[in-house]
């Protein structure tokens, strides 16, 4: 895939986002986050990349402060831009 982001990732906003997949490293469910979801994120704040890895648990493992969190996050960029 070829998608050259010449700033790190975490600046990207919310909205640059399709999706993101979301594996907890310790129990192993894995969910994604859809348009609906971002966009919710989106109204309550949450406006970077960044932020919301930063909000982002898992449902069913205990509350763990942030840094020690297994979560594998995997954002899926908006593709559709074009440059004319
Ligand atoms: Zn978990």
């Amino acid at each position: 895939m070829q998608n050259s982001v010449a700033y790190p990732e975490s600046n990207r906003m919310l909205c640059e986002l399709t999706s993101v997949q979301v594996t907890c490293e310790e129990c192993g469910r894995s969910n994604s986050l859809g348009f609906e979801a971002l966009q919710r994120a989106t109204f309550s704040g949450v406006y970077s990349y960044e932020l919301l890895v930063a909000r982002l648990k898992c449902k069913v493992c205990p509350s763990t402060p942030r840094r020690w969190r297994r979560l594998r996050v995997r954002p899926e960029w908006r593709l559709d831009y074009t440059v004319e």
